[in-house]
């Protein structure tokens, strides 16, 4: 049911040509037949037939081990303490506060969903489509948000044909992306000319951020999970914050950008999360 509206917006991630639904339980592709199907729980699985490898480094014994811990160890991240949670809600609540104030229809994607700590501030969940490539972490969004449209799928061969998404957020997510200008790329394809984009980044690359995962969550994360978190973090945040905010105005206009916790003093290195709003050119 969920996905009925959802099917003219979608396209084929291997053949972009339309698909459609033919059961309950499936779609398929009107130009290579693939088939997709919606889990019992209601996730639409739209994954590629073949994603670009990552490099090696990333087959590292401690990156495997940590990599196991993502859901379990988030909410140390973003409810560990007050200040911790202060820290993550930032960009969360500044970017629901600018969405508020813009146009409220057409179909917003947040790509890169995790969790869904995002829809706890969303009014209208059913208009707001999840997107992530871990399926346990959509499984938790699930859980949350019961009317939401989930995808898993892969950000650098989004699952909707050119042009049709009105608004796209990703909090907290771009840092994690390997082939960034793929996922950049694919962004701006679906969205509509003129189309807002709402990024949230931690200040990863700056000095205070650095320090204070020194002092806090390296040390809890390499003695709770028996790894070496630097060299964990050093893969899983392969971007900064620098290098994501360039990358984006190759695609994209920047109207807004806003730093937590110091906005009077605007850099990288004297805060800890930025939240961007930009515009499709
Ligand atoms: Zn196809």
């Amino acid at each position: 049911m969920i996905y009925q509206q959802l099917v003219t917006l979608l396209a084929c991630p291997d053949c972009r040509s339309k698909v459609e639904q033919i059961d309950v339980r499936r779609l398929r592709c009107g130009g290579c037949g693939r088939e997709y199907a919606i889990t019992e729980d209601d996730i639409l699985v739209m994954m590629p037939t073949s994603s670009k490898p990552l490099p090696d480094a990333y087959n590292d014994p401690d990156y495997i081990r940590m990599s196991a811990h993502f859901d379990d160890s988030s909410p140390y991240f973003t409810d560990g303490n007050t200040v911790f949670r202060a820290i993550h809600e930032s960009a969360h609540r500044k970017i629901a506060g600018w969405m508020e104030s813009g146009p409220q229809d057409g179909w917003v994607c947040d790509i890169g969903c995790g969790q869904g700590y995002h829809y706890r501030y969303v009014k209208a969940p059913e208009r707001v489509i999840g997107l992530d490539i871990r399926l346990d972490s959509l499984r938790r969004v699930r859980n949350i948000s019961p009317l939401t449209p989930l995808i898993q799928a892969d950000s650098c061969a989004l699952p909707f044909k050119t042009g049709v998404i009105a608004t796209a957020i990703s909090i907290y997510a771009f840092e994690h992306i390997y082939y960034l200008r793929d996922t950049l790329a694919e962004t701006a394809r679906i969205l509509e000319p003129k189309a807002r984009l709402f990024v949230g980044l931690p200040c990863e690359g700056g000095i205070a951020w650095t320090l204070g995962r020194k002092i806090t969550s390296e040390r809890a994360m390499s003695r709770r999970y028996n790894v070496d978190y630097r060299k964990y973090i050093a893969l899983e945040h392969c971007n900064t914050a620098s290098r994501v905010m360039t990358t984006l105005e190759e695609f994209f206009d920047r109207d807004r950008r806003w730093y937590f916790p110091l906005s009077m003093l605007p850099t990288v290195h004297s805060n800890l999360t930025v939240a961007l709003a930009l515009t499709r050119r």
